[in-house]
Protein backbone atom coordinates (compact mmCIF):
# COMPACT_ATOMS: atom_id res chain seq x y z
CA UNK A 1 0.00 0.00 0.00
CA UNK A 2 1.73 3.57 -0.88
CA UNK A 3 1.67 5.92 1.85
CA UNK A 4 -1.23 8.15 0.15
CA UNK A 5 -3.50 5.07 0.65
CA UNK A 6 -2.30 4.41 4.17
CA UNK A 7 -3.55 7.59 5.32
CA UNK A 8 -6.98 7.32 3.35
CA UNK A 9 -8.18 3.95 4.23
CA UNK A 10 -11.17 3.10 2.15
CA UNK A 11 -11.21 5.39 -0.38
CA UNK A 12 -11.14 4.95 -4.04
CA UNK A 13 -9.78 7.93 -5.79
CA UNK A 14 -7.11 9.76 -6.59
CA UNK A 15 -5.19 10.80 -3.92
CA UNK A 16 -1.77 12.94 -4.09
CA UNK A 17 0.97 14.05 -1.75
CA UNK A 18 3.46 16.94 -2.08
CA UNK A 19 6.24 15.49 -5.05
CA UNK A 20 3.53 12.98 -6.64
CA UNK A 21 3.03 13.67 -10.13
CA UNK A 22 -0.50 14.92 -9.57
CA UNK A 23 0.13 17.09 -6.75
CA UNK A 24 1.08 20.31 -8.52
CA UNK A 25 -1.78 20.21 -10.91
CA UNK A 26 -4.58 19.09 -8.51
CA UNK A 27 -3.64 21.89 -5.35
CA UNK A 28 -4.55 24.90 -7.41
CA UNK A 29 -7.92 26.86 -7.49
CA UNK A 30 -8.88 27.72 -10.76
CA UNK A 31 -9.34 31.19 -10.95
CA UNK A 32 -8.14 32.94 -7.88
CA UNK A 33 -4.51 34.08 -7.13
CA UNK A 34 -4.58 31.41 -4.09
CA UNK A 35 -1.29 29.34 -4.10
CA UNK A 36 -2.07 27.03 -1.50
CA UNK A 37 -0.26 23.71 -0.19
CA UNK A 38 -2.45 21.19 1.74
CA UNK A 39 -0.62 18.25 3.06
CA UNK A 40 -2.85 15.70 0.78
CA UNK A 41 -5.05 16.11 -2.18
CA UNK A 42 -7.64 13.59 -2.62
CA UNK A 43 -10.67 13.29 -5.59
CA UNK A 44 -13.53 11.51 -4.27
CA UNK A 45 -15.66 9.71 -6.69
CA UNK A 46 -18.59 8.71 -3.86
CA UNK A 47 -20.46 9.74 -1.16
CA UNK A 48 -18.19 6.63 0.42
CA UNK A 49 -15.21 8.24 -0.27
CA UNK A 50 -16.03 11.82 0.95
CA UNK A 51 -16.95 9.69 4.15
CA UNK A 52 -13.61 8.08 4.39
CA UNK A 53 -11.97 11.49 3.70
CA UNK A 54 -13.91 13.28 6.94
CA UNK A 55 -13.29 10.54 8.97
CA UNK A 56 -9.01 10.10 8.22
CA UNK A 57 -9.21 14.49 8.65
CA UNK A 58 -10.46 14.30 11.87
CA UNK A 59 -8.36 11.50 13.23
CA UNK A 60 -5.68 13.75 11.50
CA UNK A 61 -6.53 16.92 13.22
CA UNK A 62 -6.66 17.91 9.61
CA UNK A 63 -8.08 20.95 8.42
CA UNK A 64 -10.72 19.58 5.20
CA UNK A 65 -11.22 21.85 2.10
CA UNK A 66 -13.84 21.35 -0.13
CA UNK A 67 -13.22 21.83 -4.09
CA UNK A 68 -15.08 21.42 -7.36
CA UNK A 69 -14.60 23.69 -9.47
CA UNK A 70 -12.02 26.37 -8.00
CA UNK A 71 -13.64 29.43 -8.57
CA UNK A 72 -14.99 30.04 -5.62
CA UNK A 73 -11.42 29.16 -3.38
CA UNK A 74 -10.76 32.34 -1.51
CA UNK A 75 -8.93 30.79 1.68
CA UNK A 76 -6.28 28.48 1.04
CA UNK A 77 -6.11 24.85 2.23
CA UNK A 78 -2.20 24.80 3.48
CA UNK A 79 -1.54 21.31 5.48
CA UNK A 80 -4.87 20.31 5.15
CA UNK A 81 -6.94 17.59 3.12
CA UNK A 82 -7.77 19.18 -0.14
CA UNK A 83 -11.19 16.69 -1.00
CA UNK A 84 -11.91 17.47 -5.04
CA UNK A 85 -15.26 16.27 -6.07
CA UNK A 86 -15.00 17.00 -9.74
CA UNK A 87 -15.31 13.05 -10.53
CA UNK A 88 -19.10 13.27 -8.83
CA UNK A 89 -20.74 15.61 -11.67
CA UNK A 90 -23.46 13.82 -12.35
CA UNK A 91 -27.02 15.23 -13.15
CA UNK A 92 -30.29 14.09 -12.99
CA UNK A 93 -33.96 15.07 -13.91
CA UNK A 94 -37.30 14.42 -12.89
CA UNK A 95 -39.32 16.58 -15.49
CA UNK A 96 -42.39 15.95 -14.42
CA UNK A 97 -42.05 17.20 -10.91
CA UNK A 98 -39.31 20.03 -11.93
CA UNK A 99 -36.48 18.94 -9.89
CA UNK A 100 -32.88 18.11 -10.32
CA UNK A 101 -30.86 16.29 -8.38
CA UNK A 102 -26.84 16.64 -8.86
CA UNK A 103 -23.22 15.19 -7.91
CA UNK A 104 -20.85 17.95 -5.80
CA UNK A 105 -18.92 18.22 -8.92
CA UNK A 106 -21.73 18.78 -11.11
CA UNK A 107 -21.77 22.74 -13.20
CA UNK A 108 -24.30 24.60 -14.03
CA UNK A 109 -24.24 24.50 -17.96
CA UNK A 110 -24.73 20.43 -17.30
CA UNK A 111 -27.92 21.30 -15.58
CA UNK A 112 -29.37 23.91 -17.96
CA UNK A 113 -28.39 21.71 -21.07
CA UNK A 114 -29.98 19.29 -19.82
CA UNK A 115 -33.16 21.10 -18.32
CA UNK A 116 -33.70 22.97 -21.79
CA UNK A 117 -35.40 20.50 -23.59
CA UNK A 118 -38.66 19.85 -20.87
CA UNK A 119 -38.50 23.82 -21.06
CA UNK A 120 -37.12 24.18 -17.34
CA UNK A 121 -34.45 26.50 -15.76
CA UNK A 122 -32.64 26.68 -12.95
CA UNK A 123 -31.62 29.73 -11.03
CA UNK A 124 -28.03 29.78 -12.63
CA UNK A 125 -25.27 32.78 -12.25
CA UNK A 126 -23.72 34.43 -14.42
CA UNK A 127 -21.05 31.74 -15.77
CA UNK A 128 -22.18 27.77 -17.00
CA UNK A 129 -18.48 26.67 -15.14
CA UNK A 130 -19.45 27.31 -11.82
CA UNK A 131 -20.15 24.72 -9.50
CA UNK A 132 -24.14 24.09 -8.38
CA UNK A 133 -23.20 23.18 -5.21
CA UNK A 134 -20.96 25.60 -3.79
CA UNK A 135 -23.21 28.53 -5.41
CA UNK A 136 -26.07 27.50 -3.99
CA UNK A 137 -24.39 26.81 -0.80
CA UNK A 138 -23.34 30.62 -0.91
CA UNK A 139 -26.99 31.84 -2.00
CA UNK A 140 -26.77 32.12 -5.51
CA UNK A 141 -27.74 35.07 -7.61
CA UNK A 142 -29.12 34.61 -10.82
CA UNK A 143 -30.81 36.24 -13.80
CA UNK A 144 -34.14 34.66 -12.70
CA UNK A 145 -33.78 35.44 -8.85
CA UNK A 146 -36.39 38.09 -9.25
CA UNK A 147 -38.51 35.68 -9.81
CA UNK A 148 -37.73 32.75 -8.08
CA UNK A 149 -35.60 33.93 -5.44
CA UNK A 150 -31.69 33.09 -4.60
CA UNK A 151 -31.30 29.26 -6.46
CA UNK A 152 -30.69 28.66 -1.89
CA UNK A 153 -34.71 29.03 -2.25
CA UNK A 154 -35.29 26.24 -4.44
CA UNK A 155 -33.47 23.63 -2.61
CA UNK A 156 -35.13 20.92 -1.43
CA UNK A 157 -32.65 18.25 -0.04
CA UNK A 158 -29.48 17.47 0.48
CA UNK A 159 -27.23 14.92 1.58
CA UNK A 160 -24.26 15.93 3.59
CA UNK A 161 -21.40 13.73 5.22
CA UNK A 162 -20.70 15.77 8.58
CA UNK A 163 -17.47 16.18 10.42
CA UNK A 164 -18.31 12.76 12.69
CA UNK A 165 -18.52 10.74 9.67
CA UNK A 166 -22.15 10.49 9.24
CA UNK A 167 -24.36 10.44 5.72
CA UNK A 168 -27.59 12.49 6.70
CA UNK A 169 -30.18 14.20 4.93
CA UNK A 170 -31.22 17.32 5.50
CA UNK A 171 -34.66 18.37 4.27
CA UNK A 172 -37.63 20.23 6.26
CA UNK A 173 -38.19 16.69 7.80
CA UNK A 174 -34.76 15.57 8.89
CA UNK A 175 -31.97 17.63 10.60
CA UNK A 176 -33.93 20.94 9.64
CA UNK A 177 -31.28 22.96 11.05
CA UNK A 178 -28.69 21.84 9.15
CA UNK A 179 -31.32 22.29 6.06
CA UNK A 180 -31.77 26.20 6.97
CA UNK A 181 -28.37 26.29 7.20
CA UNK A 182 -26.91 24.97 4.23
CA UNK A 183 -29.70 27.20 1.99
CA UNK A 184 -26.84 30.26 2.47
CA UNK A 185 -24.28 29.24 4.99
CA UNK A 186 -22.19 27.56 2.30
CA UNK A 187 -19.18 25.07 2.99
CA UNK A 188 -19.52 25.43 6.72
CA UNK A 189 -21.77 22.44 8.45
CA UNK A 190 -20.13 19.26 5.92
CA UNK A 191 -19.38 18.03 2.34
CA UNK A 192 -22.49 17.87 0.58
CA UNK A 193 -22.37 14.36 -1.86
CA UNK A 194 -25.87 15.51 -3.66
CA UNK A 195 -28.24 19.02 -4.03
CA UNK A 196 -32.08 18.12 -4.64
CA UNK A 197 -33.29 21.79 -6.25
CA UNK A 198 -36.67 23.02 -7.72
CA UNK A 199 -36.60 23.57 -11.65
CA UNK A 200 -38.89 26.44 -12.91
CA UNK A 201 -40.80 26.55 -16.07
CA UNK A 202 -38.62 28.80 -18.27
CA UNK A 203 -37.97 27.89 -21.94
CA UNK A 204 -37.94 31.38 -23.82
CA UNK A 205 -36.25 34.46 -22.55
CA UNK A 206 -36.34 38.13 -24.06
CA UNK A 207 -32.58 39.24 -23.37
CA UNK A 208 -29.90 41.35 -24.80
CA UNK A 209 -28.26 44.53 -24.37
CA UNK A 210 -27.93 48.17 -25.48
CA UNK A 211 -25.53 50.62 -25.00
CA UNK A 212 -25.88 54.51 -24.77
CA UNK A 213 -23.20 57.11 -24.52
CA UNK A 214 -21.75 57.48 -20.95
CA UNK A 215 -22.45 61.31 -21.20
CA UNK A 216 -26.23 60.42 -20.53
CA UNK A 217 -25.05 58.25 -17.15
CA UNK A 218 -26.28 60.54 -14.13
CA UNK A 219 -29.98 60.62 -16.28
CA UNK A 220 -29.83 57.34 -16.85
CA UNK A 221 -29.04 55.98 -13.03
CA UNK A 222 -31.74 58.62 -11.79
CA UNK A 223 -34.47 57.54 -13.97
CA UNK A 224 -33.09 53.79 -13.33
CA UNK A 225 -33.65 53.82 -9.46
CA UNK A 226 -37.24 55.28 -9.94
CA UNK A 227 -38.13 53.14 -12.80
CA UNK A 228 -37.04 49.59 -11.57
CA UNK A 229 -39.91 50.37 -8.51
CA UNK A 230 -42.98 48.03 -9.58
CA UNK A 231 -41.17 46.74 -12.38
CA UNK A 232 -42.78 42.48 -12.62
CA UNK A 233 -40.15 39.68 -11.10
CA UNK A 234 -39.89 37.95 -14.35
CA UNK A 235 -37.44 41.29 -15.68
CA UNK A 236 -34.15 41.60 -14.57
CA UNK A 237 -31.16 44.21 -15.19
CA UNK A 238 -28.47 45.73 -14.93
CA UNK A 239 -26.64 48.93 -15.33
CA UNK A 240 -22.87 48.50 -16.54
CA UNK A 241 -19.95 52.17 -17.02
CA UNK A 242 -17.69 50.06 -18.66
CA UNK A 243 -15.19 50.24 -21.97
CA UNK A 244 -16.14 48.54 -24.95
CA UNK A 245 -13.00 46.36 -26.20
CA UNK A 246 -10.98 47.56 -29.64
CA UNK A 247 -12.11 44.64 -30.91
CA UNK A 248 -13.55 44.33 -34.60
CA UNK A 249 -16.17 41.68 -33.59
CA UNK A 250 -17.34 44.88 -31.58
CA UNK A 251 -19.97 47.10 -33.47
CA UNK A 252 -18.04 50.00 -34.94
CA UNK A 253 -20.60 52.99 -32.61
CA UNK A 254 -19.33 51.48 -29.07
CA UNK A 255 -15.50 49.95 -30.40
CA UNK A 256 -13.28 51.49 -27.88
CA UNK A 257 -15.94 53.25 -25.80
CA UNK A 258 -17.11 53.92 -22.60
CA UNK A 259 -20.56 53.42 -22.45
CA UNK A 260 -23.49 52.49 -20.10
CA UNK A 261 -24.38 49.04 -20.98
CA UNK A 262 -28.61 47.70 -19.95
CA UNK A 263 -28.51 44.39 -19.77
CA UNK A 264 -31.96 42.93 -20.10
CA UNK A 265 -33.03 39.22 -19.25
CA UNK A 266 -37.22 38.91 -19.67
CA UNK A 267 -38.52 35.75 -18.83
CA UNK A 268 -41.66 36.69 -20.87
CA UNK A 269 -42.92 37.76 -24.50
CA UNK A 270 -40.43 40.41 -26.45
CA UNK A 271 -43.53 42.47 -27.09
CA UNK A 272 -44.10 42.74 -22.92
CA UNK A 273 -39.91 43.09 -22.33
CA UNK A 274 -40.05 45.80 -25.21
CA UNK A 275 -42.46 48.19 -23.64
CA UNK A 276 -41.42 47.33 -19.87
CA UNK A 277 -38.10 48.62 -21.51
CA UNK A 278 -39.17 51.75 -23.16
CA UNK A 279 -39.81 54.09 -20.76
CA UNK A 280 -35.87 54.05 -20.37
CA UNK A 281 -35.25 55.18 -23.70
CA UNK A 282 -37.17 57.87 -23.35
CA UNK A 283 -34.61 58.71 -20.49
CA UNK A 284 -31.74 57.84 -22.24
CA UNK A 285 -32.26 58.74 -25.64
CA UNK A 286 -31.17 57.05 -28.48
CA UNK A 287 -28.95 53.56 -28.01
CA UNK A 288 -25.36 53.26 -30.03
CA UNK A 289 -26.50 50.00 -30.42
CA UNK A 290 -29.13 47.39 -29.61
CA UNK A 291 -28.54 43.81 -29.70
CA UNK A 292 -32.21 42.10 -28.16
CA UNK A 293 -33.28 37.98 -29.21
CA UNK A 294 -35.68 35.89 -27.73
CA UNK A 295 -33.39 32.37 -26.94
CA UNK A 296 -33.56 29.65 -25.17
CA UNK A 297 -32.48 30.17 -21.91
CA UNK A 298 -29.53 27.76 -22.54
CA UNK A 299 -28.50 30.67 -24.87
CA UNK A 300 -28.39 33.71 -23.15
CA UNK A 301 -25.13 35.03 -21.99
CA UNK A 302 -25.64 37.72 -19.24
CA UNK A 303 -22.11 37.72 -18.08
CA UNK A 304 -20.84 40.12 -15.09
CA UNK A 305 -18.21 41.86 -13.97
CA UNK A 306 -15.49 40.47 -11.49
CA UNK A 307 -15.89 41.56 -8.01
CA UNK A 308 -13.29 43.68 -6.94
CA UNK A 309 -15.96 45.88 -5.04
CA UNK A 310 -19.66 45.21 -4.13
CA UNK A 311 -21.51 47.26 -1.91
CA UNK A 312 -25.32 46.23 -1.06
CA UNK A 313 -27.44 49.92 -1.15
CA UNK A 314 -30.97 50.43 -0.09
CA UNK A 315 -31.44 53.76 -1.84
CA UNK A 316 -29.44 55.31 -4.48
CA UNK A 317 -29.86 59.07 -3.96
CA UNK A 318 -28.12 61.50 -6.28
CA UNK A 319 -25.35 61.99 -4.15
CA UNK A 320 -24.47 57.91 -4.58
CA UNK A 321 -25.36 58.22 -8.33
CA UNK A 322 -22.48 61.18 -8.87
CA UNK A 323 -20.00 59.44 -6.88
CA UNK A 324 -20.71 56.19 -9.19
CA UNK A 325 -20.72 58.46 -12.47
CA UNK A 326 -17.61 60.34 -11.02
CA UNK A 327 -15.39 57.43 -10.59
CA UNK A 328 -16.99 55.17 -13.27
CA UNK A 329 -17.65 58.14 -15.79
CA UNK A 330 -14.24 58.35 -17.11
CA UNK A 331 -12.68 55.76 -19.43
CA UNK A 332 -9.74 54.89 -17.09
CA UNK A 333 -12.62 54.58 -14.22
CA UNK A 334 -13.19 50.80 -12.74
CA UNK A 335 -16.24 48.89 -14.62
CA UNK A 336 -19.17 49.41 -12.11
CA UNK A 337 -22.26 47.20 -12.46
CA UNK A 338 -25.76 48.31 -10.75
CA UNK A 339 -28.09 45.83 -10.44
CA UNK A 340 -31.67 45.67 -9.45
CA UNK A 341 -32.33 43.24 -6.43
CA UNK A 342 -35.63 42.55 -5.13
CA UNK A 343 -38.94 40.68 -6.27
CA UNK A 344 -38.55 36.88 -4.65
CA UNK A 345 -35.91 37.48 -3.35
CA UNK A 346 -37.25 39.55 -0.52
CA UNK A 347 -40.47 37.63 0.02
CA UNK A 348 -38.82 34.71 1.36
CA UNK A 349 -40.68 31.32 2.89
CA UNK A 350 -41.19 31.70 6.63
CA UNK A 351 -38.29 28.49 6.64
CA UNK A 352 -35.95 30.25 4.20
CA UNK A 353 -32.69 30.05 4.68
CA UNK A 354 -29.92 32.87 5.65
CA UNK A 355 -28.92 33.74 1.95
CA UNK A 356 -28.50 37.19 1.09
CA UNK A 357 -29.78 40.74 2.69
CA UNK A 358 -33.08 40.12 1.22
CA UNK A 359 -34.16 43.87 2.01
CA UNK A 360 -31.19 44.94 -0.84
CA UNK A 361 -32.42 46.72 -3.58
CA UNK A 362 -29.12 47.15 -5.76
CA UNK A 363 -26.07 46.31 -5.81
CA UNK A 364 -22.71 48.04 -6.76
CA UNK A 365 -19.94 45.84 -8.33
CA UNK A 366 -16.74 46.96 -9.69
CA UNK A 367 -14.11 45.89 -10.63
CA UNK A 368 -11.59 47.11 -8.90
CA UNK A 369 -11.82 48.91 -5.32
CA UNK A 370 -12.45 52.28 -4.93
CA UNK A 371 -12.52 54.14 -1.62
CA UNK A 372 -13.90 57.11 -3.50
CA UNK A 373 -16.72 55.11 -3.69
CA UNK A 374 -16.90 53.30 -0.35
CA UNK A 375 -16.68 56.54 1.19
CA UNK A 376 -19.82 57.87 -0.83
CA UNK A 377 -22.31 55.03 -0.92
CA UNK A 378 -21.01 54.05 3.01
CA UNK A 379 -24.31 56.21 3.85
CA UNK A 380 -26.61 53.98 1.87
CA UNK A 381 -25.44 50.46 2.22
CA UNK A 382 -26.74 48.08 4.54
CA UNK A 383 -23.13 47.06 5.63
CA UNK A 384 -23.95 43.70 4.20
CA UNK A 385 -21.86 41.42 1.78
CA UNK A 386 -23.18 38.67 -0.49
CA UNK A 387 -20.94 35.71 0.47
CA UNK A 388 -20.74 34.50 -3.66
CA UNK A 389 -19.47 37.95 -4.45
CA UNK A 390 -17.08 38.09 -1.20
CA UNK A 391 -13.77 37.10 -2.14
CA UNK A 392 -12.33 37.97 1.94
CA UNK A 393 -13.08 35.36 4.02
CA UNK A 394 -12.40 38.17 7.26
CA UNK A 395 -15.63 39.81 6.34
CA UNK A 396 -17.82 36.78 6.40
CA UNK A 397 -20.01 37.90 9.15
CA UNK A 398 -21.48 40.95 7.40
CA UNK A 399 -23.18 38.14 4.62
CA UNK A 400 -25.76 37.79 6.87
CA UNK A 401 -27.98 39.79 9.74
CA UNK A 402 -26.22 39.46 13.18
CA UNK A 403 -29.17 37.04 14.18
CA UNK A 404 -28.76 34.92 11.09
CA UNK A 405 -25.13 34.68 11.98
CA UNK A 406 -26.06 33.92 15.73
CA UNK A 407 -28.06 30.50 14.89
CA UNK A 408 -25.47 29.47 12.04
CA UNK A 409 -22.46 29.63 14.98
CA UNK A 410 -25.06 27.58 16.83
CA UNK A 411 -25.76 24.71 13.95
CA UNK A 412 -21.98 24.90 13.31
CA UNK A 413 -21.68 23.77 16.47
CA UNK A 414 -23.56 20.87 16.73
CA UNK A 415 -22.45 19.48 13.11
CA UNK A 416 -18.83 20.96 13.23
CA UNK A 417 -18.10 22.12 17.04
CA UNK A 418 -14.05 21.75 16.04
CA UNK A 419 -13.99 23.26 12.68
CA UNK A 420 -13.28 20.83 10.58
CA UNK A 421 -14.68 22.51 7.70
CA UNK A 422 -12.62 25.98 8.72
CA UNK A 423 -11.15 26.58 5.44
CA UNK A 424 -13.53 28.31 3.77
CA UNK A 425 -15.69 31.69 4.54
CA UNK A 426 -15.78 30.49 8.01
CA UNK A 427 -18.63 30.84 10.55
CA UNK A 428 -16.69 29.69 13.97
CA UNK A 429 -18.87 27.54 16.09
CA UNK A 430 -20.40 29.16 19.19
CA UNK A 431 -19.55 28.12 22.41
CA UNK A 432 -21.90 26.19 24.43
CA UNK A 433 -24.76 27.88 25.94
CA UNK A 434 -23.05 31.06 24.99
CA UNK A 435 -24.17 33.03 21.98
CA UNK A 436 -21.49 32.66 18.77
CA UNK A 437 -17.86 33.54 19.27
CA UNK A 438 -14.33 33.97 17.56
CA UNK A 439 -12.64 30.32 17.19
CA UNK A 440 -8.88 30.60 18.35
CA UNK A 441 -6.42 31.59 15.77
CA UNK A 442 -4.44 28.12 15.98
CA UNK A 443 -5.59 27.33 12.08
CA UNK A 444 -4.18 23.81 11.46
CA UNK A 445 -3.77 22.91 15.11
CA UNK A 446 -4.00 19.33 15.53
CA UNK A 447 -6.13 19.51 18.86
CA UNK A 448 -8.73 21.74 19.69
CA UNK A 449 -11.05 23.84 17.30
CA UNK A 450 -9.53 25.28 14.65
CA UNK A 451 -9.94 28.54 12.94
CA UNK A 452 -9.51 29.49 9.28
CA UNK A 453 -6.47 32.15 8.43
CA UNK A 454 -7.77 35.49 9.19
CA UNK A 455 -11.10 34.90 10.89
CA UNK A 456 -12.76 37.69 12.06
CA UNK A 457 -14.83 38.59 15.04
CA UNK A 458 -18.89 38.39 13.92
C1 LIG B 1 -16.87 33.71 -13.40
C2 LIG B 1 -17.72 33.66 -12.16
C3 LIG B 1 -19.06 33.99 -12.24
C4 LIG B 1 -19.86 33.95 -11.09
N1 LIG B 1 -21.18 34.32 -11.18
C5 LIG B 1 -21.96 34.26 -10.07
C6 LIG B 1 -23.34 34.63 -10.14
O1 LIG B 1 -23.85 35.03 -11.18
N2 LIG B 1 -24.08 34.54 -9.00
C7 LIG B 1 -23.55 34.08 -7.81
O2 LIG B 1 -24.28 33.97 -6.83
N3 LIG B 1 -22.25 33.73 -7.73
C8 LIG B 1 -21.45 33.83 -8.81
N4 LIG B 1 -20.12 33.50 -8.72
C9 LIG B 1 -19.57 33.12 -7.41
C10 LIG B 1 -19.68 31.60 -7.21
O3 LIG B 1 -21.02 31.24 -7.01
C11 LIG B 1 -18.86 31.19 -5.97
O4 LIG B 1 -17.52 31.50 -6.22
C12 LIG B 1 -19.03 29.72 -5.61
O5 LIG B 1 -18.42 29.50 -4.36
C13 LIG B 1 -18.40 28.82 -6.64
O6 LIG B 1 -18.61 27.49 -6.30
P1 LIG B 1 -17.69 26.35 -6.96
O7 LIG B 1 -18.12 25.06 -6.42
O8 LIG B 1 -17.68 26.56 -8.43
O9 LIG B 1 -16.25 26.76 -6.44
P2 LIG B 1 -15.25 25.99 -5.46
O10 LIG B 1 -14.07 26.91 -5.32
O11 LIG B 1 -14.97 24.63 -5.92
O12 LIG B 1 -16.02 25.94 -4.07
C14 LIG B 1 -16.24 27.12 -3.36
C15 LIG B 1 -16.66 26.80 -1.94
O13 LIG B 1 -17.93 26.18 -1.96
C16 LIG B 1 -18.02 25.23 -0.92
N5 LIG B 1 -18.33 23.93 -1.51
C17 LIG B 1 -18.20 23.54 -2.80
N6 LIG B 1 -18.65 22.28 -2.94
C18 LIG B 1 -19.05 21.86 -1.72
C19 LIG B 1 -19.61 20.66 -1.22
N7 LIG B 1 -19.86 19.61 -1.99
N8 LIG B 1 -19.91 20.59 0.10
C20 LIG B 1 -19.68 21.64 0.93
N9 LIG B 1 -19.15 22.80 0.50
C21 LIG B 1 -18.84 22.91 -0.80
C22 LIG B 1 -16.69 25.20 -0.21
O14 LIG B 1 -16.78 26.02 0.93
C23 LIG B 1 -15.75 25.83 -1.21
O15 LIG B 1 -14.69 26.54 -0.60
C24 LIG B 1 -19.30 33.56 -9.84
C25 LIG B 1 -17.94 33.22 -9.77
C26 LIG B 1 -17.15 33.27 -10.90
C27 LIG B 1 -15.69 32.91 -10.79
Amino acid sequence: MTPARRLLPGFAGAVHLPGDAGYEEHRRPLFTPIDQRPALVAEATSAQDVRAAVVAARDAGLTLAVQATGHGTHAPCDGGLLLRTSHMGGVLLDPRRRVARVGPGARWGQVITAAEPFGLAPVSGSHAGVGVTGYTLGGGLGWLSRAYGFAADSVLRAQVVTADGRLVTADPGSHPDLYWALRGGGGNFGVVTSLEFRLHPVARVFTGAACFPVERADEMLAFYRDWITGLPDELSTALSLTSMPEDPQVPPPVRGRRVVQLKVLYAGSADQGRRLLRPLWRAAGPALTEDFHTLPYAGASMGGIAPGQVELLRELPDSAIAAITGVAGPDDGPAVEIRHWGGAMGRPSPDAGPAGHRTTRLSVIADAGSAVLADALRAHTSGGAFLNFLHDPTRTAQAYTAADHRRLSAVKRRYDPDNTFGVTHNIPPSSRGEVARPVGAGYGAAAGRRAAPGQAQP
